[in-house]
C-alpha cells in the first residue's frame, strides 16, 4: 500500500501525510473504508485500462468530507457558489459534490479527473468517464459491503464498467424508493442514462 505514488498528479505529494490526516478526523470505519475503495478502485482501473493513479486518489479521497458537520457544507455550498438547490439536500449528496471543493482548499489537489470522481461518487452523471466509473463501482462493491446483492454487483462490475455501473445505479434508486428517500435529480438522470448501456 506504502508504494502507491500520486506524484503525477500533484507533485511532491505525501500520500503517508494524507493518511495521517484523514485518520485524525474520520472514524475507524470510515478511514478503513477510504483504503478498500483505494484498493479496489485501482484494480478496477487497472482491468480496464484507466488511469490507476487517477482511480486510486479519488477513491482514497472520496469520503474526505463525509464527516464534516452540515454547517461546513452550507457555508462551502455558498462561498463556492454552487447551485443553491443543493441547500434542500444532506450530507449523502454534499459530501461528495462539494467534499470536491473542500478537497481543493484544504489539500491543493486540482486535477479535474480526480475532482470529478469524487463529485460524482454518490449520484453518478452522464458524462462519467473511466476514473468516475471505478471509484463509483469500488465504494459499492469494496470487500466490507454486505448488502443483499452486492454478489451480483460485483459480478456486473467483471462484466464491464457500465454494466456495474448500471446494477448500481437501480439498485441505489430501488433503496431509495423503498425508504421514502428523495431523490437528487442527478442520480435519475444518471439512471436513465446508463441503464441503456449496460448488460443487465
Ligand atoms: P458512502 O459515502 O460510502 O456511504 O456511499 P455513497 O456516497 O454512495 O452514499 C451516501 C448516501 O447517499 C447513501 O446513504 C445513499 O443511499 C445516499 N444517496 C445516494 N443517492 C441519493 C439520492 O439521489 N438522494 C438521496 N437523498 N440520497 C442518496
Ligand atoms: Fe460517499
Ligand atoms: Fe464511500
Amino acid at each position: 500500500m506504502t508504494d502507491f505514488n500520486y506524484d503525477s498528479i500533484k507533485p511532491g505529494f505525501d500520500r503517508d501525510k494524507l493518511l495521517t490526516s484523514m485518520k485524525s478526523q474520520l472514524s475507524d470505519f470510515r478511514y478503513k473504508h477510504c483504503l478498500r475503495v483505494e484498493k479496489v478502485s485501482r484494480g478496477l482501473a487497472a482491468q480496464y485500462n484507466v488511469d490507476v493513479d487517477k482511480a486510486g486518489l479519488a477513491g482514497l479521497l472520496h469520503d474526505y468530507a463525509k464527516e464534516r458537520p452540515a454547517d461546513e457544507f452550507k457555508a462551502a455550498i455558498k462561498s463556492h457558489n454552487l447551485n443553491r438547490d443543493l441547500l434542500n439536500y444532506g450530507n449523502g449528496i454534499w459530501h461528495g459534490i462539494v467534499g470536491a471543493e473542500i478537497i481543493k482548499d484544504e489539500l491543493g489537489i486540482y486535477d479535474e479527473d480526480v475532482l470529478n470522481a469524487i463529485r460524482r461518487h454518490t449520484v453518478g452523471s452522464t458524462r462519467m468517464t473511466g476514473v468516475d466509473k471505478c471509484v463509483f463501482i469500488a465504494d459499492f462493491i469494496e470487500p466490507k459491503r454486505d448488502f443483499p446483492g452486492v454478489d451480483d454487483a460485483r459480478k456486473a462490475a467483471d462484466t464491464s464498467l457500465n454494466t456495474g455501473v448500471a446494477f448500481e445505479l437501480k439498485h441505489t434508486i430501488e433503496h431509495l424508493v423503498d425508504n421514502n428517500r428523495t431523490i437528487y435529480p442527478v442520480t435519475f438522470e444518471s439512471y436513465n442514462y446508463w441503464i441503456t448501456k449496460g448488460e443487465l
